[in-house]
């Protein structure tokens, strides 16, 4: 197997003395040589700031994506983000709508002066700048979309705003994701679909996120986690160990890139990557 290419997400700290845990984590990702690091973009003016002045930090260590939502912002003040991820060295964006300010789930409306969906901001974001532009997709279709048509419909349309590849929501049954991409490829998707891999290893949390996202948990993966609410270790190694068997089964299908969701710790990524063939010192190498 070669080696694939991987890139990371973290989200940025609730409180300003995280920062430099952060950082931290983001310094060992950097080792594993990532096509970049990426750092989630929340609803609210002290949520940007954190996810702009993180972005920007992490930009020395690594290639970094800042990511960008539609949400609750008129399209200036998207454009004046856009513009200080590009002042601050920030080449690379994933460009998303983003949820509804009343919580996931509730029904999404456009800001009345904003862009409304993720194809509209990705064209406005290439007239800003130059931009590498990254997009969400969903295997098991986003929980808005009319059917598998509707949400390849709505990645067509990124793609031919400008998007370069899209990333998946995360996903357990390698199948899922392998129908998807075939399906994306047989509607005249030609850009890469890069599956995303979630490194959640507490249980009820990823029980409570698939609900929320619309991602199927299957029986394996509940069973493995049965009984360790209180085992931290056995718990970070089933993560581990499933996450390794999804890539490895992708891989084998010819996935040759991953984006894992690191929950903000580079532990499990890390051991992930090892068991790709990546090791922590593929950057200096
Ligand atoms: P879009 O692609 O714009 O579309 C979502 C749905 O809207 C479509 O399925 C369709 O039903 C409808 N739609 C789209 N375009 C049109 C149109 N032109 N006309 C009519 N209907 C349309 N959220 C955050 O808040 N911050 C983050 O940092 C963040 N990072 C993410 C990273 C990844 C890799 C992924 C997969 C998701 C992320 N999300 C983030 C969540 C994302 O914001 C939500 O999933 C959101 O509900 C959809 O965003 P999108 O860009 O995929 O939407």
């Amino acid at each position: 197997m070669n080696q694939p290419d991987v890139s990371f997400e973290l989200f940025p700290p609730k409180r300003p003395d995280g920062v430099e845990a952060l950082l931290g984590v983001a310094k060992d990702l950097a080792a594993l040589d990532p096509a970049f690091i990426s750092v989630t973009y929340g609803a609210g003016g002290s949520s940007r700031e954190r996810t702009l002045g993180v972005t920007a930090a992490i930009a020395k260590e690594a290639p970094v994506a800042g990511h960008i939502t539609c949400v609750g912002a008129s399209c200036a003040d998207v454009d004046a983000v856009l513009k200080e991820y590009w002042a601050a060295g920030v080449r690379r964006i994933v460009a998303l709508r983003g949820d509804s300010l009343d919580g996931i789930g509730a029904r999404y409306k456009p800001h009345a002066q904003g862009y409304a969906y993720a194809n509209d901001l990705i064209a406005g974001a290439k007239k800003i700048a130059d931009f590498d532009v990254s997009v969400g997709c969903y295997p098991e279709t986003h929980p808005d979309a009319r059917g598998l048509q509707d949400e390849l419909d709505n990645l067509k349309r990124k793609i031919d705003a400008g998007a370069d590849r899209a990333i998946s929501q995360f996903f357990f049954e390698p199948e899922v994701f392998l129908r998807y991409r075939d399906a994306a490829a047989d509607a005249g998707i030609d850009k890469p679909i890069v599956p995303g891999i979630m490194l959640q290893p507490n249980f009820k949390g990823l029980q409570k996120m698939a609900r929320l996202c619309g991602a199927f948990v299957p029986l394996k993966v509940s069973s493995a986690y049965d009984g360790l609410d209180d085992d931290a270790k056995a718990r970070d190694r089933v993560t581990v160990d499933l996450s390794t068997q999804i890539c490895t089964r992708l891989a084998n299908e010819g996935v040759d890139a991953f984006h894992f969701y690191t929950m903000n710790k580079s532990a499990l990524a890390t051991e992930v990557c090892r068991n790709l063939g990546i090791s922590k010192d593929r950057r200096a190498a």
